[in-house]
């Protein structure tokens, strides 16, 4: 696999969330991405087989949840429905930005 457009940690309103990849993480389980509030880690849990864009989409996912909570929006973070969609689009926007150089 390419190498994922993934950073290994980053910045939100002062807090540095840590990213932490999982390539060995069971095929079987239906949510391969965790976000974990309390401990400011994003988990990426996926089997091999799952591509790289899947895996980016995964990261803007577990991203948004993360942004939703630190802005207070508990009711949306939540809303698994809600960040699928906006984080699709977040993504989109990651994979086909021309910044000029
Ligand atoms: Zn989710």
């Amino acid at each position: 696999m390419t190498k994922p457009h993934i950073p290994k940690s980053f910045e939100m309103m002062g807090r540095r969330i840590k990213v932490v990849m999982d390539p060995d993480a069971s095929n079987e389980r239906d949510c391969h991405g965790v976000a974990w509030h309390v401990t400011r880690c994003i988990r990426l849990e996926y089997p091999e087989k799952v591509s790289r864009d899947e895996l980016e989409a995964l990261f803007w996912h577990e991203m948004l949840h993360h942004a939703l909570d630190i802005i207070g929006e508990d009711k949306l973070r939540d809303d698994e429905r809600f960040v699928d969609a906006l984080s699709g689009v977040l993504h989109q926007v990651d994979k086909t930005a021309d910044w000029g150089d």
